[in-house]
């Protein structure tokens, strides 16, 4: 049995003080959850107070990036080491935005992938097809792409904590959600593409998220997927009684 996990993606969203409160809500509505992984990823200004908020709570801490080095002249970066200590313990790796409007490349979310691991911070890689490419049939050839660029040179050792996350990029923020029946069927083949490389155990452990327009509205579709094991979510994650809703899907 997977444990399923909801991460809640602020962006660039909430000052230390706007977070701090957020978090203080949530901790309250989610006080009683079991069984879920939760984890909030704020900006990085936020990281430190909200570590000690969410202390002994069962919140979790992640960042929404990292870069592929320890440490050195590369102004305005943030290492794994600074983030490990921070109290994070996930990382969102290759979001579509910052592929999109960094120029992160399927190599660069390797070398962060590779890193992270190494420094026992938890990757959410995220993957997914632009709207150009769905229409254009490429779905699955973009997704098995990132997916195998993603975990090059990873050994299975290294990859059990791994969480990826399937956001098909055309329904990141628009509203327009995939059914849960083409998530489970993407997320399908990649769990395939894992257990090729890794072997059945581990594909069938690996936890695996849709993101893209997750609400209180819609997480059940997808929550009844076999292949679907939580949620990333943007929009939603930044109101406390949605994100509380989402993340006890089915409990109440
Ligand atoms: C995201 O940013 O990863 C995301 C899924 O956003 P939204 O839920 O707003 O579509």
């Amino acid at each position: 049995m997977r444990t399923p996990i909801v991460a809640g993606n602020w962006k660039m969203n909430k000052t230390v003080s706007e977070a701090i409160s957020l978090a203080e809500s949530l901790k309250g509505l989610l006080a009683n959850v079991k069984g879920r992984t939760v984890v909030v990823c704020p900006p990085f200004t936020a990281l430190y107070a909200l570590g000690a908020v969410i202390k002994n709570t069962n919140i979790l801490l992640g960042a929404q990036n990292v870069f592929g080095e320890e440490r050195g002249a590369w102004t305005g970066e943030v290492s794994p080491l600074m983030l490990k200590e921070l109290g994070c313990s996930y990382v969102l790796i290759g979001h579509s935005e910052r592929r999109k409007y960094f120029g992160e490349t399927d190599e660069g979310v390797n070398v962060k992938m590779k890193l992270s691991l190494t420094h026992n911070l938890k990757p959410i890689v995220c993957v997914g097809e632009r709207e150009d490419e769905r229409e254009r049939g490429k779905t699955i050839e973009v997704v098995t792409r990132q997916v195998k660029a993603a975990f090059e040179e990873l050994d299975s050792a290294m990859i059990k904590e791994v969480v990826i996350a399937y956001e098909p990029v055309w329904a990141i923020g628009t509203g327009k959600n995939a059914t849960g029946e083409d998530a489970n069927s993407v997320i399908g083949l990649i769990r395939g593409i894992i257990k090729e490389k890794y072997g059945q155990e581990i594909g069938q452990a690996i936890r695996i998220l849709y993101g893209g327009s997750v609400k209180p509205e819609n997480i059940e579709e997808f929550m009844q997927e076999e292949e679907i094991d939580g949620a990333l979510v943007g929009g939603e994650s930044l109101k406390a009684e949605s994100f509380a809703r989402i993340v006890k899907f089915g409990m109440e």
